[in-house]
């Protein structure tokens, strides 16, 4: 069990952006001898394990020896809220130099002060190749002082409480060539990026007989992992009849409508594709979507031991008894 938590706050680790998550699924697939599928060329028709990324998104799926079954597809997502970084980010203001974010999903904001903010994500150069970003801590959003900030409830403004500081205005810092040293390239060269703040803290074990573990982005890696441990295990010495699809998108947080979210054409794609490269007639395959099976997998809250009241009365999540 030890091993199985370490194994998880280092996947944890590898995967502070979506596009991190996805590329480390793919590439743990392919060390459990998956294949990487490329969707511009040809689809694989034989048996066996196979993979594919699109942005921040991972598709992987099983193909039996015979398939007369059914699609069973388990889905999760790579992504996790927290603050975009806006393009042109540079400002100055009192002194120092910040750098203007967003809102992306639903964080928690508060839980976003006073913490070592990595930036994380991708970041796409001039020639079309794309690079994969993770700064290490580079940024805070500082806390007002408790002296200055009487008033009852904390409730910051999301455009302009929650502007991370990045260094002085003094020191003339340009965002551009901050990234552009990271990732060993001129400014120039870089055409467009996607970063997101992540929190710097590795994943902890705490609590009374090390139950619990605390960790950033367990919404949805958690689930990520845990179906990527199932198809791997389950792949081994496979001898069923269906196709076992493990589909994690992106853009959860924010309504899935996008090329590789979940209300976007990825998963239907991997489908149709498969199914036709199987010798699957349209008349067959719309047979074998209606008995297929999808399992959407997500972190829930536990109640709250001091907020119990705030959960249904007689139904209420139990920790560790669903
Ligand atoms: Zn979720």
């Amino acid at each position: 069990m030890e091993n199985t938590i370490a194994d998880f706050i280092d996947f944890i680790e590898q995967s502070p952006s979506s596009y991190h998550a996805a590329e480390v699924v793919a590439s743990r697939l392919q060390d459990a001898g998956f294949a990487r599928v490329d969707e511009t060329a040809q689809w694989p028709s034989t048996p066996g394990g196979y993979v594919m990324v699109r942005g921040g998104a991972v598709m992987a799926w099983v193909v039996p020896e015979n398939f007369t079954g059914e699609f069973k597809i388990v889905g999760s997502h790579t992504d996790s809220p927290g603050f975009m970084v806006k393009p042109n980010p540079d400002f100055r203001n009192a002194g120092w130099s910040q750098l203007a974010v967003e809102v992306y999903g639903g964080p928690i904001l508060h839980t976003w002060f006073d913490r070592e903010l990595k930036l994380a994500g991708q970041a796409v150069l001039k020639d079309g190749s794309r690079r994969l970003v993770d700064t290490g801590a580079l940024v805070r959003i500082p806390n007002l002082a408790i002296h200055l900030h009487r008033e009852k409830n904390f409730d910051p403004d999301r455009q302009v409480h929650v502007q991370p500081i990045i260094g002085l205005d003094a020191d003339d810092v340009s965002f551009a060539e901050i990234l552009a040293e990271k990732l060993e390239v001129d400014a120039e060269e870089i055409s467009a990026f996607n970063l997101i703040t992540v929190d710097s803290q590795r994943g902890e074990v705490f609590g009374a007989g090390h139950k619990f573990l605390a960790a950033g982005r367990m919404d949805n890696l958690s689930s990520v992992w845990a179906s990527m441990q199932a198809l791997i295990s389950t792949a081994e010495d496979y001898s069923g009849e269906d196709v076992l699809v493990l589909s994690a998108f992106d853009h959860e947080e924010v309504g899935s409508a996008s090329r590789y979210g979940a209300a976007g054409p990825i998963l239907e794609d991997v489908l149709t594709r498969t199914a036709a490269a199987l010798g699957k007639n349209e008349e067959e395959r719309r047979q074998i979507y209606a008995r297929s099976s999808c399992i959407s997998v997500d972190a829930a809250h536990s109640v709250h031991p001091n907020y119990a009241v705030k959960h249904d009365p007689t139904h209420h999540p139990l920790i560790g008894q669903g």
